[in-house]
């Protein structure tokens, strides 16, 4: 916790009562730090102030006068961390970086992967043609697909367009198992 965290989720009285201090109706309490049977202190939602010792101050300054030590072994005592905030800050920092990292190696892949499928399947389509008797079938097949792919082609790299890549890689891997399976 932050010095705000602690003020907001330690009381002055949570931290009496710690000390074995019950606070009466009045607000007023036996004060510890000077030790007395008759009480001197008034406690306050966030303070305490003693007017037979004129100790006074917050949750920390109390435990610093309890302890007999400085305010950043009070903090810790009180539940403090130096580490937590900025911890918690390079967590968060890294996993987006990490994920931004990923995200462009996935882009990358992706693209690499797009343009192997588009070109592989206008090579395919290609030999069909070369390799088929004219008006088959499969000729035919390559003959429809090649200006659709080409014009995919068109609008991707000359046009630097976006293109619905899900349903190319579709039609792209329908051509490859056509041939393949053939
Ligand atoms: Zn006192």
């Amino acid at each position: 916790m932050t010095v705000d965290e602690i003020k907001q989720n330690v009381s002055m009285r949570d931290v009496l009562a710690k000390y074995g201090v019950s606070v009466g109706r009045n607000g007023m309490c036996n004060c510890p730090i000077h030790g007395e049977k008759h009480p001197s202190m008034k406690v306050y939602a966030d303070g305490y102030k003693c007017f037979a010792c004129n100790s006074a101050g917050d949750i920390f300054k109390f435990v610093q006068e309890m302890e007999h030590c400085d305010f950043k072994e009070a903090f810790l005592i009180l539940g403090g961390s130096y580490e937590h905030k900025s911890d918690r800050a390079r967590d968060i920092a890294k996993a987006k970086f990490d994920r931004q990292r990923k995200l462009k190696a996935q882009a990358e892949l992706n693209e690499k992967l797009f343009r192997k499928y588009l070109m592989g399947a206008i090579d395919l389509c290609y030999w069909w043609i070369q390799n088929r008797k004219p008006m088959s079938d499969d000729w035919c097949y390559a003959q429809n697909m090649l200006p659709w792919l080409w014009h995919v082609y068109e609008i991707k790299y000359l046009e630097g367009e976006e293109v619905e890549e899900a349903n190319v890689f579709r039609r792209c891997k329908e051509i490859r198992q056509r041939f393949i399976t053939v």
